[in-house]
């Protein structure tokens, strides 16, 4: 497979066509943002271990049954991945209260949830990604109904795989973002999951060990990253 021009460059990777009109090459950056791009820093080694870290989550998830868009590693930065028609959704799920939930809602931080919830964000830059409900996103022609009914039932499949996974190495999901693409006609996860896209704290003490390091000025943000990749085994 031939690695071809750069099609777009996003706020944490690069992706490039390839000769295979349905493969993309996506390259993880050390770049980090946040606040909507207003905080902009690097986190040295960050695009390896998340180059990994979503590589080997994906392979575990198509193991127990959610389709995703890994192909092949190519590289400690590279990945070849099935090209989607991203569906315009950040799609959150939640096992403790944290972040813009304990903010809008005053749930205080480290709430747990007797049951995960889901929401979604509409991803555009430009409003900053905000709330919105499924009837707006079927209204507002991102998804259908039987795309939104298989988004949330991968959706929480996923977290059933992913806090197992991260238990086994001392680590509680508290929250993270998916988002979905369609592969010929079919929805399958897309992008990445890693420590920028999920809340990861120690089962004891609560440490974070996410991009919520690099968000909050918390210090120790290469370390974190270390920590999660050295801990799974990756
Ligand atoms: P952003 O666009 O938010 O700055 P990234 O830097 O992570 O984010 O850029 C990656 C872009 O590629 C995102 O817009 C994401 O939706 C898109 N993407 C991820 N996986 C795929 C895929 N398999 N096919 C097509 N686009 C993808
Ligand atoms: N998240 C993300 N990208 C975004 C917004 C959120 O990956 O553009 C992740 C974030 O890392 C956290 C979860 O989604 O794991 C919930 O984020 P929240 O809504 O609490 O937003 P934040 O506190 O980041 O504003």
């Amino acid at each position: 497979m031939e690695k071809l021009e750069q099609l777009y460059e996003g706020k944490a990777k690069k992706v490039f066509k390839t000769d295979d009109p349905d493969v993309l090459i996506v390259d993880y950056k050390d770049d980090a943002t946040a606040f909507n791009g207003e905080k902009r820093g690097t986190i040295v080694g960050k695009g390896v271990i998340n180059n990994k870290m979503s590589n080997r989550v994906d392979q575990l998830l198509e193991k127990e049954g959610v389709p995703t868009h890994f192909i092949k590693e190519l590289s400690d930065r590279e990945t070849a991945v099935k090209k989607v028609d991203i569906v315009p959704l950040e799609v959150i799920i939640r096992n403790v209260a944290a972040g813009s939930f304990s903010k809008r809602l005053g749930v205080p931080e480290g709430t747990p949830f007797d049951e995960p919830t889901i929401e979604f964000s509409y991803k555009n830059d430009e409003l900053g990604d905000p709330l919105i409900n499924s009837y707006f996103a079927v209204a507002m022609k991102l998804a259908t109904w039987d795309e939104i009914d298989t988004i949330k039932k991968y959706a929480f499949k996923v977290n059933d795989v992913l806090k197992a996974y991260f238990l086994q190495a001392d680590i509680k999901l508290i929250d993270f973002k998916i988002e979905f693409g369609r592969y010929h006609g079919q929805i399958i996860l897309a992008d990445e999951i890693s420590p920028d896209t999920c809340r990861l704290w120690d089962v004891h003490t609560n440490e974070k060990l996410d991009k919520d390091r690099f968000r909050r000025d918390l210090g120790n943000v290469e370390e974190a990253y270390n920590e999660v990749f050295h801990r799974l085994g990756l």
